[in-house]
C-alpha cells in the first residue's frame, strides 16, 4: 500500500486562526486519509485552550508547538500583524528542523500558513515542499490583498482620505476608511507587513479560502480568473466548529436558552476579544431594554480608564457586572440573560431558541450563523469586521446595522430600533429570509457532491498525486 500523504500546518498565534484550521485537518483526514501535522509557533507557554483542540483530535493528526520567541527588543505598541510575521520568522531555526524530520520520515506534501505566514514559504522550499495558503477569511479580503500591491503604488494618500471608494475585483465598492485595520496606517510597520504577504501571496501554489460561491460569488469569481502567476483559489468553506465541549457553568445558559420561545432570544457577543467603551456599554445596555426583546449578552467589562476610576471600587471585584447601568439586571430579569466574558456559541447559535444575533462580524462568528441560518447585527469593532460588515449588509443583505451618532456613539434609541427592525419588523423578515435561503446553500456546498466538497477533493488529489523527490 502506498505511504500516506503528510501535510503540515503552521498557523499564526490565536484561537481564532486555529480553530478554521483544525476543522480544515478533520476533514483531510476524514474524508481523505491525508495525515496533519500542525507546527505552532509561539511567543510564550501554549494556552490550555490551544493545547485541548489539539489533543481532542484523531491520530492521525499530531502536533508540536516551537520553542518561544522572543519580542523584547520591539516597542511595546507593535501591532499583531507585526508580531504574528515575527513569531513566524523568529521561528525559523526551529521550523527547519521540523521540515527535516518530516520529510526525511514521509511523503510530505506540502506547507500550509495562515494569512500572514508566506515568510515559512522559503523554508518549505529548502525542502522542496509545496507553499500553500490558508485563508480563514473572506473571499473580498483576499480579492483586496491581491489588489494591494497595485493600490499601494498608485495611491498617495491613506486609504481612508480618497475621495471614491475603492474598487477591490468583485466586490461591492468600500470606502478606505472601512479596509482593514493593518492598511489605515501606511507609515506604521503593520501595512509594511501586511503589503509584503500580500505581494508574497502569489507565490503560493493554491489558496484555500473559508468561504463559499453563494455567499462570495463575485469576489470568488475574480479571484478564479486565470491569470499568470496567480495560484488556484479552492473555496472549502463554509469550515466552522461544531462541537465545542460544554462547560458546566455553560450548561446554565443552555438551560436558560430552553426555556425561551423559539426564535425569540438576540445573542449578543463581540467574539473572543471585543469590548466596548463604558459609554457605548451603557447604550447597549439600555438599547437592550428599550427593545422589549429578549436577550443573550456575553458582557466584557469596558475598555477604557473611565469605568476603572469610577466604578472599580472593592465592592465592584465582587460584582463583574458593577459597570451595567444602575437596575439594569434587575428590570430585564428573566427576559434577559448577561453572562460574563464567554458562551457556548456554537451551541447558543444552533440552539432553535436564538433568532437573531448582534456580532462584531468576527468571520468565524459570521460563517457559525450562517450554518444555523441566524440573521445578523453587524456592529463592527476591529480587525476586517468593517469590511464584513459592508458586504453582510449592502452586499448580501443578511444583516441590520445601527448607525452611530456624530461622536461616534450608538446610541440606545438606535439601537432598540435596529433590534426591533431585526426580531419582529418587515425588513428584519427579508433578511431572516435570506439568512435561510444562505443556511441552505451553506448546507449543499458542504454535501456529498457539493462545491466546497469537490474543491477540497481536487486539492487533496493533487497532493496524493503529486511527485516527491
Ligand atoms: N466564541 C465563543 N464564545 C464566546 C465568544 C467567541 O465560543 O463567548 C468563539 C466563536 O464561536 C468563534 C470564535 O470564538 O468560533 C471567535 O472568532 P471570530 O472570528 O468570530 O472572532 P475573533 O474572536 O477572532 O475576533
Amino acid at each position: 500500500m502506498a505511504e500516506p500523504t503528510h501535510i503540515a500546518i503552521l498557523p499564526s498565534p490565536g484561537m481564532g486562526h486555529l480553530i478554521p484550521l483544525v476543522e480544515f485537518a478533520k476533514r483531510l483526514a476524514f474524508q481523505h486519509n491525508i495525515s496533519v501535522k500542525f507546527i505552532v509557533p509561539t511567543d510564550g507557554p501554549p494556552s490550555k485552550a490551544q493545547k485541548s483542540v489539539l489533543d481532542s483530535l484523531p491520530s492521525t493528526i499530531s502536533y508540536t508547538f516551537l520553542p518561544p520567541v522572543s519580542f523584547s527588543d520591539l516597542p511595546s505598541d507593535a501591532k499583531i500583524e507585526t508580531l504574528i510575521s515575527l513569531t513566524v520568522t523568529r521561528s525559523f531555526p526551529s521550523l527547519r528542523e521540523e521540515l527535516k524530520s518530516l520529510v526525511s520520515t514521509t511523503r510530505l506534501a506540502a506547507l500550509v500558513v495562515d494569512l500572514f505566514g508566506t515568510d515559512a514559504f522559503d523554508v518549505a522550499r529548502e525542502f522542496n515542499v509545496s507553499p500553500y495558503i490558508f485563508y480563514p477569511s473572506t473571499a473580498m479580503a483576499l480579492s483586496l490583498f491581491f489588489t494591494l500591491p497595485k493600490l499601494d503604488e498608485t495611491t498617495s494618500c491613506e486609504y481612508r482620505e480618497l475621495k471614491e471608494p475603492v474598487k477591490i475585483p468583485g466586490c461591492i465598492p468600500i470606502h478606505g476608511k472601512d479596509l482593514l485595520d493593518p492598511v489605515q496606517d501606511r507609515k506604521d510597520d503593520a501595512y509594511k507587513w501586511v503589503l509584503h504577504h500580500a505581494k508574497r501571496y502569489r507565490q503560493a501554489e493554491g489558496i484555500m479560502l473559508n468561504s463559499f460561491m453563494e455567499m462570495e460569488g463575485g469576489a470568488i469569481k475574480a479571484l478564479q480568473e486565470e491569470e499568470p502567476g496567480k495560484p488556484p483559489v479552492y473555496p472549502i468553506g463554509p469550515l466552522v466548529n461544531m462541537d465545542s465541549k460544554s462547560k458546566p457553568e455553560e450548561a446554565e445558559i443552555l438551560k436558560w436558552l430552553d426555556d425561551q420561545p423559539h426564535g425569540s432570544v438576540l445573542y449578543v457577543s463581540f467574539g473572543s476579544g471585543g469590548s466596548l467603551s463604558y459609554n457605548q456599554i451603557t447604550e447597549l445596555a439600555l438599547g437592550l431594554e428599550m427593545s422589549d426583546q429578549r436577550f443573550l449578552w456575553v458582557v466584557r467589562s469596558p475598555n477604557d480608564g473611565v469605568a476603572n476610576a469610577t466604578y472599580f471600587s472593592v465592592q465592584s471585584q465582587n460584582d463583574p457586572f458593577d459597570f451595567l447601568p444602575k437596575g439594569f439586571l434587575d428590570r430585564t430579569k428573566g427576559r434577559g440573560l448577561v453572562v460574563s466574558s464567554w458562551a457556548p456559541q456554537a451551541k447558543v447559535l444552533s440552539h432553535g431558541a436564538t433568532g437573531g444575533f448582534l456580532t462584531h462580524c468576527g468571520w468565524n462568528s459570521t460563517l457559525e450563523s450562517v450554518v444555523n441560518g441566524v440573521p445578523l447585527i453587524a456592529w463592527p469593532l476591529y480587525a476586517e469586521q468593517k469590511m464584513n460588515a459592508v458586504m453582510l449588509t449592502e452586499d448580501i443583505k443578511v444583516a441590520l446595522r445601527p448607525k452611530p451618532s456624530e461622536n461616534g456613539l450608538i446610541v440606545r434609541e438606535e439601537i432598540a430600533n435596529t433590534i426591533r427592525s431585526l426580531m419582529e419588523g418587515e425588513e428584519g423578515k427579508k433578511v431572516r429570509n435570506r439568512m435561510k435561503n444562505l443556511k441552505d446553500a451553506a448546507s449543499d456546498v458542504l454535501s456529498e457532491n457539493g462545491s466546497s466538497t469537490k474543491a477540497l477533493s481536487r486539492l487533496a488529489l493533487k497532493w496524493k498525486t503529486q511527485n516527491y523527490n
